[in-house]
């Protein structure tokens, strides 16, 4: 199948201008799909949530794999192609939902256990994150394709941690399946990408019982970029400099180190101080 022709002629016959600021890039290549769906694991009686459906080229592959498929996508064109497409192949098992995914609370699809599937588009991706994995009813995995250089920031170890980093390895342990050149989308994007796959775990988070009073903490250590943790959080907890070492060092810590250097379970400690 030449994927890259078929997408032409769809957006064609359907006038779709795909547009950058829906992160409109149809991906064109069969070996990339093929990623996606083994680094997704599926079993026969798993539900996907696939997000930004597009074509659908992806929906197809997943639905004859897996028990469901719920396909979220924001445009009305994409959605009523996708629609089609499903109708004259005879697949039954995908639910198309016309919307936009920030929208939706995840209780309204009414699953328990799911996985997310998806090429995302890419201004959301911060958002989606968040929204996901801090959710009541979190998905088991997501397998998502992001932009190279955030997926590379996710995945990041000490001394190169950020607020995000630390926000995805809380709630999952993330992996790079692969790096996805630009030229494997069309329209050709500027940045290249990579599928990212998040499995989704409690250990790290167990002990902790107010999530959002963990990630206050977490931004006040990142705050001010290169300055010792002591210091950032000296400012945001408006205590002395000398109370923010001792809390430091008591959690075990260089009193000198800052706040890309620590591991999630070195922030877990770190809350034990402030607790
Ligand atoms: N999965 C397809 C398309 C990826 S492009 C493929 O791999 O080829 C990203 C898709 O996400 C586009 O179809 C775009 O319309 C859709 N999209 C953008 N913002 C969205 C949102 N907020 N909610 C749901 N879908 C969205």
């Amino acid at each position: 199948m030449d994927w890259l022709k078929t997408t032409k002629q769809l957006c064609q016959l359907y006038e779709i201008k795909p547009a950058r600021s829906r992160g409109q890039n149809f991906l064109i290549k069969e070996e990339v799909y093929e990623k996606i769906v083994k680094a997704a694991d599926l079993k026969a009686d798993d539900i996907v949530l696939e997000i930004g459906s597009g074509l659908g080229f992806l929906t197809t592959r997943l639905a004859k794999i897996v028990k469901k498929v719920v396909a979220v996508e924001l445009d009305d064109k994409l959605a009523e192609v996708l629609q089609t497409g499903l109708m004259s192949q005879g697949i039954k098992n995908v639910e198309v939902v016309n919307g936009d995914i920030l929208k939706f609370r995840i209780s309204d699809f009414g699953f328990r256990i799911y996985k997310v599937v998806a090429n995302l588009p890419y201004n959301i991706t911060s958002i989606f994150l968040r929204k996901f994995l801090s959710a009541e009813n979190k998905p088991e995995m997501m397998v998502l394709m992001l932009q190279k250089e955030v997926a590379e920031r996710i995945v990041a170890r000490p001394p190169k941690m950020s607020l995000l980093a630390v926000s995805v390895q809380f709630y999952s342990r993330p992996e790079i399946i692969d790096i996805v050149p630009a030229n494997c989308f069309w329209p050709q994007p500027e940045v290249d990408s990579a599928i990212i796959k998040l499995a989704v775990e409690t250990n790290g988070r167990s002990s902790v019982q107010n999530e959002e009073k963990f990630f206050r903490m977490v931004k006040i250590g990142f705050s001010a970029k290169r300055k010792m943790l002591k210091n950032n959080l000296g400012a945001g907890f408006h205590i002395t400099s000398a109370e923010a070492e001792k809390k430091v060092k008591e959690a075990g810590f260089n009193p000198k180190i800052r706040a890309q250097e620590l591991l999630v379970e070195d922030w877990v400690k770190l809350f034990g101080e402030f607790i």
